[in-house]
């Protein structure tokens, strides 16, 4: 499960202009600042593949790359910027939902949760909605290197990814498989990778 090449396809500002080949897809998902493009770099290992802007409105599109000329990253804007107005906050939910529920080629939403704070509201909320609309989710936590005790409130990443499973358990059937990442020590990048081969040759 290795990635030789990758390359950018396209942004697409509507589920619609998405790429219709059918190749199976991948999407990355997560509150801004919690690691995506690293994460993404990372998977490729390049530096600026995911050359995402930081403010809010300019990353309003779902950006395609192809691997291995076979199957698809996607990277979704990030969601929970408190500045966005809130007419940009509806849009992209309305966006990124309508991907969800009608993108046949969607294998799995990778959804990352930032292990180094504790577990936040608005991925709960996140993580809760995919499990009751029963679209298929991977939980990818970000940061595990991160052991600052003053930064994490004193708790560890462990402890903030038992918390967090625990809080969405009651919306799943089964719990979602989930794989503890650094983008610093590049810890779970391949475990990511094997278990994204995994999932297309279900
Ligand atoms: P995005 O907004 O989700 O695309 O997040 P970025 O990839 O831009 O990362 C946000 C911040 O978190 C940056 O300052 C990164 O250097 C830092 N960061 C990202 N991944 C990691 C990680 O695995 N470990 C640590 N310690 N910091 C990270």
């Amino acid at each position: 499960a290795q990635v030789v090449n990758a390359d950018f396809v396209k942004s697409s500002v509507r589920p619609d202009d998405c790429p219709r080949d059918g190749l199976p897809e991948f999407a990355l998902v997560g509150r801004s600042n919690v690691g995506k493009s690293s994460l993404l770099n990372s998977l490729v290992r390049r530096k600026r593949l995911a050359l995402t802007s930081k403010k809010p409105g300019k990353t309003q599109c779902i950006n395609h790359f192809k691997v291995n000329d076979s199957w698809y990253l996607v990277d979704l804007p990030g969601y929970g910027y408190a500045s966005a107005p809130q007419e940009a906050r509806t849009n992209w939910d309305e966006f990124t939902r309508n991907y969800f529920l009608s993108r046949e080629n969607l294998v799995s939403v990778f959804l990352l949760i930032d292990a180094s704070i504790p577990a936040k509201k608005i991925d709960l909320d996140y993580a809760s909605w995919l499990g009751q609309k029963k679209v298929p989710m991977t939980l990818v936590f970000t940061k595990c290197d991160k052991r600052k005790k003053k930064k994490n409130g004193g708790r560890r990443p462990e402890e903030n990814v038992e918390t967090f499973q625990s809080l969405i358990r009651e919306y799943f059937e089964a719990a979602p498989p989930w794989i503890m990442t650094s983008s610093v020590t590049n810890q779970g990048r391949d475990e990511i990778l094997l278990h994204m081969s995994q999932l297309r040759n279900y």
